[in-house]
């Protein structure tokens, strides 16, 4: 999977970074989390294809999160798209497309899907056969979604030398059992998938949480992920102003990190006061809460 950063500022846009906007993509599908003012051009920038975008996810109501898609939803009609899009928010989003496209029912190209969470709504919105994708309330000034994207677990590697000495011919036999079905052989024994198949490979995860102050379900959504994107809109300088806006500082990102035993931090979401060395000295004081902190910038691409 990939990771790639849209946008990094919070609340306005700055010269050198844009509103929030993070594009996971696996095996060629993109997957939007928010979808700032500007993220039309960041795709173009970023070569990420806005013909790919499998679902939308938009965390709250709070303009830096949202305004960009009635932009991006009017070029994908344009673009002549067929593919379904799926849109999922909380409660409101559809009356913000409603007054965007004047018109209740949002007749595109395409089928478009509005599923609006109510507030508090826990729970997983999208399962498919190799992923899935879990939603839970986060402590922000409005109802706010974070969501965790989690693939399945991978069937064990083969062990091509067992299968030999248990005499399983080659074939199809091998096939069903890697897709964890048992077999009988002619001589009438039952190989089960556990007797030539290695341990289940864990998926890899990734959990989303803008915005949001320090929480304990942030924690709990990012229970032993691949990568962590937490909201740091402020410094050390800044605590009081996080507690009050409901916002987090890079230090409360890394104790989530921490005791939710992620494996690595993306910060993301700065307020327009900090330049980039500033966020440098930020990020390393932040590191003696937990070291693999990654440091956002527009554009960057993360493979994990
Ligand atoms: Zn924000
Ligand atoms: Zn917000």
């Amino acid at each position: 999977m990939k990771l790639v950063l849209l946008g990094t500022s919070s609340a306005v846009p700055t010269l050198t970074r844009g509103l929030s906007c993070t594009a996971l993509i696996r095996e060629g599908d993109v997957f939007l989390f928010d979808c700032g003012e500007g993220t039309q051009l960041q795709l173009m920038k970023s070569g990420v294809k806005r013909s790919r975008i499998h679902s939308i996810f938009i965390g709250h109501l709070h303009g830096d999160h949202l305004y960009g898609i009635a932009g991006l939803l009017s070029t994908l009609h344009l673009d002549g798209r067929e593919a379904p899009l799926n849109v999922f928010g909380p409660e409101g989003l559809r009356v913000f497309l409603n007054a965007a496209f004047r018109t209740p029912d949002l007749h595109f190209t395409f089928k478009l899907t509005v599923q609006e969470f109510p507030r508090g709504y826990r729970g997983r919105v999208l399962d498919e056969e190799e992923f899935y994708v879990d939603a839970l309330p986060l402590d922000h000034s409005i109802f706010c979604l974070g969501w965790r994207f989690q693939e399945k677990p991978k069937p064990g590697i083969f062990n091509l030398e067992r299968a030999q000495e248990l005499g399983i011919p080659r074939g199809p036999l091998y096939g069903k059992l890697q897709h964890g079905e048992k077999i009988k052989l002619d001589d009438g024994r039952i190989i089960t998938p556990d007797m030539v198949l290695g341990e289940a490979r864990r998926g890899k995860s990734v959990a989303y949480c803008l915005d949001t102050q320090f929480s304990e379900r942030s924690i709990k959504l990012a229970e032993q992920c691949t990568a962590l994107i937490h909201e740091t809109t402020f410094g050390p300088d800044a605590v009081e102003m996080a507690r009050e806006r409901k916002h987090s500082t890079m230090e409360d990102a890394a104790r989530v990190a921490k005791e939710a035993g992620a494996q690595q931090l993306i910060a993301t979401h700065f307020s327009s006061r900090y330049d980039g060395r500033q966020l440098a000295e930020i990020r390393d004081q932040a590191r003696s809460v937990f070291e693999n902190i990654t440091t956002g910038r527009d554009l960057l691409e993360i493979d994990i």
